[in-house]
């Protein structure tokens, strides 16, 4: 016979939109029911966010134990060696650690976790297949975070040799050559970190430059650091399948002029992109309405069925964490009777690539083409002095200011440069507030730390640095 449970709030996914949302829907005093078929942490701290920065970090130190850099600082770590399994355990115990506190966190909520997959039967309705039998689950409101799922090409089906984000975060052995199919983030963070860690990396691309979601001048130094590193970028290319010959595996792929490209490949690793998981749990079952591949909600993430809610990846870009766990925190609220909309003057987005990239609110040509005059203010990392002592300063990196020239309102900030993945808090919190460029320019930043590179940018653009 089946169980049955019924609960204020049913919240299905238990990622960072699901999780932030069962938590504070439990602060709140509301009897709550959060369903995870996997592992509760979601995409991102199963094998996404903290997993990838985990093996980005270790193979940025091993990478650093055999660089210039341990010579000219007059360190010597004598022979340095890499042993993979290690690596994953390590990083896997990291996953344990945080995915063992987002269990304590939904228990001192008093969320209840039901362990199973959601089907659902009708918008306040689904049953769960647990291990001890199904469940069956009716609530007044639902939330759904059911997240996304990695794109998989029909010609490149994910197997032994083509995997995705989440194989690559797995591998015990460093693949001798790595082909990369999507120069989005997800691919070019895993890209840089496998050749740090030794593989030799092929980049194939379909439009004509890397990150295509950043601006060129964002992006120009992480395309100098590859290719100083020995990694071959196809842009304007197309994979096309893969090829067995005499037990060598080759991606194909057809290059900008027409050519076939046959580059060997021990793993390929497709990364083209994540659509949000809207299939195979009854959502068709749901009066829900869908824009594009995504659930439609409005600016209370409601969708079109009432008391119906969805969040995070599977309502649209930036399909990032803190848009996911913003929109959870926020839909509790409402459903505690709270007044609140989703209306974030800026997300910011972080590239954790070499050399790392920020960037919040508009780039200046964005801000030029919706026809706002702006001013902007570039200050190089060369001329701080933390980047110096951390020797970051010489991939080319900067931080810029853009804003409005008529009352000097900032409207955006980016950033690239080692460890700038930093500053994004400075950025949101100056673009949520409404900042102008006198109140960066008037706030006494910290010396030394990178910091006062948006300070500079600021009086830069204001036509009186002092550094410059
Ligand atoms: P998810 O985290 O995808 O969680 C959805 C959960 O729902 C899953 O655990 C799934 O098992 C569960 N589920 C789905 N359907 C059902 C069902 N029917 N029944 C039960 N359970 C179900 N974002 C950043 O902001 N910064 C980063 O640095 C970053 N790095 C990333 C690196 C990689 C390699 C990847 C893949 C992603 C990265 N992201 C990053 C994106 C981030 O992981 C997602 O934006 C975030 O996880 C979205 O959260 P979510 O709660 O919407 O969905």
């Amino acid at each position: 016979m089946s169980e049955s449970l019924h609960a204020k709030v049913l919240v299905v996914g238990g990622g960072p939109g699901g999780y932030v949302a069962a938590i504070r829907a439990g602060q709140l005093g509301l009897d709550t029911v959060l369903v995870e078929a996997d592992r509760l942490g979601g995409t991102c701290l199963i094998r996404g966010c903290i997993p990838s920065k985990a093996l980005i970090h270790a193979a940025s130190t091993y990478a650093s134990l055999a660089g210039d850099s341990m010579a000219r600082m007059g360190i010597s770590a004598g022979e340095s060696w890499l042993d993979m399994a290690q690596t994953v355990r390590w990083k896997d115990s990291i996953v344990d650690k945080l995915n063992g506190g987002v269990t304590a966190l939904l228990k001192r909520a008093k969320v209840r976790v039901v362990d199973g997959w959601a089907t659902f039967q009708d918008g306040k309705t689904c049953t769960v297949e647990t291990a001890s039998g199904p469940v069956t689950i009716t609530a007044e409101h639902v939330i759904l975070a059911n997240g996304s799922v990695a794109v998989e090409l029909p010609f490149l089906p994910f197997g032994e040799t083509v995997i995705s984000s989440t194989e690559a975060l797995c591998l015990t052995e460093v693949p001798k050559r790595l082909v990369v199919v999507g120069a989005g983030y997800i691919g070019l963070e895993l890209g840089s970190a496998f050749r740090k860690l030794g593989s030799q990396v092929t980049v194939v691309e379909a439009t004509d430059s890397i990150l295509p979601l950043f601006d060129h001048d964002l992006a120009a130094p992480v395309a100098r650091w590859l290719k100083e590193q020995g990694v071959t970028v196809h842009l304007g290319a197309r994979a096309k399948g893969l090829d067995l010959e005499h037990g060598e595996t080759h991606l194909i792929a057809e290059d900008k002029a027409g050519a076939t490209l046959r580059l060997p490949a021990d793993k390929v690793l497709v990364t083209v992109g994540r659509r949000p998981n809207t299939q195979g749990w009854g959502l068709e079952q749901m009066a829900v309405d869908l824009t594009g591949p995504f659930v439609k909600v409005d600016e209370r993430c409601a969708t079109s069925m009432r008391n119906v809610w969805a969040i995070g990846d599977l309502v649209g870009e930036p399909m990032l964490e803190h848009k996911a766990a913003a929109q959870g925190e926020m839909v509790a609220e409402i459903i505690a009777g709270q007044n609140r909309r989703f209306d974030p003057v800026a997300i910011a987005a972080v590239c954790f690539t070499e050399p790392e990239i920020v960037s919040a609110g508009l780039a200046p040509r964005e801000a030029e083409a919706v026809g706002i005059e702006v001013l902007t203010g570039v200050f190089p990392y060369t001329a701080n002095g933390r980047a110096r002592s951390m020797e970051a300063a010489d991939d080319g990196g900067f931080v810029r200011v853009v804003a409005r020239k008529d009352d000097h309102r900032l409207i955006g900030l980016q950033a690239v440069g080692g460890h700038v993945s930093e500053l994004s808090a400075e950025f949101a919190l100056a673009l949520e507030m409404g900042a102008r460029l006198e109140d960066i320019a008037g706030t006494i930043h910290v010396h030394p730390t990178l910091s006062e590179a948006v300070h500079e940018a600021a009086l830069r653009a204001l036509g009186h640095a002092i550094h410059i």
